[in-house]
């Protein structure tokens, strides 16, 4: 399920922020960097609410869409554990709200989807880069800094695991024409 997050929606939560409340200059919506500081907001979050080890903050689905806190939680797979945590004061509001009543609409088409065995953990967020480092359309090099191959996400050129690869595939083959 996905919630996207529109400039005024991470705006309005940055500005709420104790970080932007407590002085620093908050970024503006031309700031390229704005998703990233939303990210980070709710990452920090979430980093707190399951106490500042990586124990994730996590609640049963129907107890999340209820508003519930979840008496216990079942067992899961990530490593160092989870909090069971009220997350709709954890998440920002409209993402809360927007997954609160996506889970119960889904489970209105998909058996068996809505239920308290599932968990919901906190949170797995993930953005791809905003900025991009330039590079040669045909020698794929950056422009002025000779040798250097800019290539897959964090160099602007990827956004999933399968178009970093291809990416990547491309840099491999040019360097193998360079180096022949
Ligand atoms: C939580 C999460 C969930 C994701 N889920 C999905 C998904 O479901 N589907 C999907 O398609 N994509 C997903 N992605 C995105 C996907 O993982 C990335 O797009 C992809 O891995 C990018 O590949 P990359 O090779 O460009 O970068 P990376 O995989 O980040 O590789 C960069 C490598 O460079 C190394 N490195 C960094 N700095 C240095 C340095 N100075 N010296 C030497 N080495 C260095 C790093 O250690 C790393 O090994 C997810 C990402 C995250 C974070």
């Amino acid at each position: 399920m996905v919630v996207s997050v529109e400039i005024a929606d991470a705006l309005k939560e940055l500005k709420k922020d104790p970080l932007f409340t407590s002085g620093q200059a908050m970024p503006d919506e031309n700031n390229p960097l704005l998703m990233m500081y939303f990210q980070q907001m709710v990452e920090q979050r979430c980093f707190a609410a399951g106490g500042g080890k990586f124990i994730a903050p996590a609640q049963r689905m129907a107890d999340f869409s209820a508003g519930k806190q979840s008496a216990a939680l079942p067992a899961c797979s990530y490593q160092p554990g989870l909090q069971s945590t009220q997350l709709s004061e954890v998440l920002p509001s409209f993402i809360y709200q927007s997954l609160a009543k996506g889970f119960q609409l889904f489970g209105k088409k998909m058996k068996g989807y809505f239920t308290n065995e599932a968990v919901v953990v906190a949170t797995e967020s993930r953005t791809s880069s905003p900025v991009r480092i330039p590079r040669n359309s045909e020698t794929l090099c950056h422009p002025q800094l000779k040798n250097l191959y800019p290539c897959g996400e964090g160099a602007g050129y990827a956004g999933g695991i399968v178009s970093a690869a291809m990416d990547g595939e491309r840099i491999a083959k040019q360097l193998a024409l360079v180096l022949a």
